[in-house]
């Protein structure tokens, strides 16, 4: 086994699945019990997401042996928008390591919206974690390539190789967003100000737009999923796109900040890493067992999708999933014994 970065052997704390059977019919159960709930408003501050069907609802698991378990539209295509933060940030921590981003990035929750900007200001321009839009930008900033027509391309062929599909660009999206993305420009220039950003700003917002504009399924944020939850190997491929300290450090910040101001809250009822995106999608984590993708486009105030969100605390309940429950010890063999 090798050593981390802190060389020290990393072992694993991990249970299984149950089996295939139950998988498949929890997957048709969360989708059938979510359905009803029609609350929250679909995203509008980008205007073409406003015109998506606020019906649409899709459910995946993807186990880490590659199984896959759908409901409803989970083939049905989506931009991936903030989700992408969290492969993007993978992906600079296999190029940076570990302490890189940690001091450049950072790690912990801002408690404000996605799109601060008192946040940066509060923390002396430090964009604090990757998961909210200074950090991704920042984030983004850091992605191989001369130019950003080649940041653009290791976006792509990166997040492509989480799904393990080549993922397409939504034009239509990106140029709706690219129109009326004004705060992420001002982002990027604060950020520029506080010498947090040493290329071209206004381009690497436009890498960030072409990011968040390229289109997933549920299916396919459950495979991404699941290769984060399968130490870096995509489990329908067996292609190793990050490395496992990768997947830990990428799911530490998930699960203090992928559901931003509401991060306490859904690892309070989910126990479970997860990024959301304002195009209703969530992706969720359970180490070393597999990936859960919904995408329902009406979202709560934070914007994270609201049957999203039912229905994978459904699923962490259902299939055992949350990191923090455990059962009560059984006494071993030979304490039982000596009793
Ligand atoms: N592209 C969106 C933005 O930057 C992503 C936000 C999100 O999904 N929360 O505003």
């Amino acid at each position: 086994m090798e050593l981390d970065s802190h060389g020290v052997e990393q072992q694993v704390s991990t249970g299984a699945l149950p089996g295939w059977d139950a998988v498949e019919h929890h997957v048709l159960v969360a989708h059938e019990r979510s359905r009803e709930h029609a609350d929250g408003v679909v995203a509008d501050y980008i205007p073409i997401l406003a015109t998506v069907d606020p019906e649409l609802f899709g459910v995946c698991v993807a186990e880490v042996d590659g199984e896959v378990h759908a409901a409803g539209d989970a083939d049905v295509s989506f931009s991936i928008q903030s989700i992408s933060k969290a492969f993007v940030y993978a992906l600079v921590c296999g190029r940076l390591g570990h302490e890189v981003v940690r001091e450049r990035i950072g790690v912990n929750n801002t408690g404000l919206a996605f799109n601060s900007v008192v946040a940066i200001e509060l923390n002396d321009g430090h964009p604090m974690n990757p998961m909210v839009n200074a950090g991704a930008i920042a984030t983004t900033a850091l992605m191989p390539g001369d130019t950003a027509e080649e940041q653009w391309q290791a976006v792509r062929d990166g997040l492509s190789r989480f799904a393990g599909r080549p993922l397409a660009l939504d034009t239509v999206v990106y140029e709706s967003e690219a129109a009326t993305n004004q705060r992420n420009r001002a982002i990027a220039r604060l950020l520029e100000s506080y010498g947090r950003i040493e290329l071209d700003p206004l381009a690497v917002v436009d890498v960030y737009t072409k990011q968040c504009a390229l289109l997933v399924t549920a299916r396919d944020l459950a495979i991404m999923g699941a290769t984060l939850a399968d130490g870096g190997i995509n489990p329908v491929t067996g292609e190793q796109v990050v490395s496992p300290e990768v997947c830990r450090d990428t799911l530490a910040v998930m699960a203090s900040t992928g559901l931003y101001e509401r991060s306490g809250e859904w690892l309070f009822e989910i126990g479970l890493p997860g990024k959301s995106g304002v195009a209703g999608g969530i992706v969720t984590i359970a180490p070393g067992k597999g990936g859960i993708g919904v995408f329902s486009p009406r979202l709560d105030p934070a914007g994270n999708s609201v049957r999203g969100q039912r229905a994978t605390a459904y699923l962490s309940r259902a299939l055992g999933l949350n990191t923090f429950a455990s059962a009560m010890h059984q006494p071993r063999a030979t304490e039982k014994e000596s009793s």
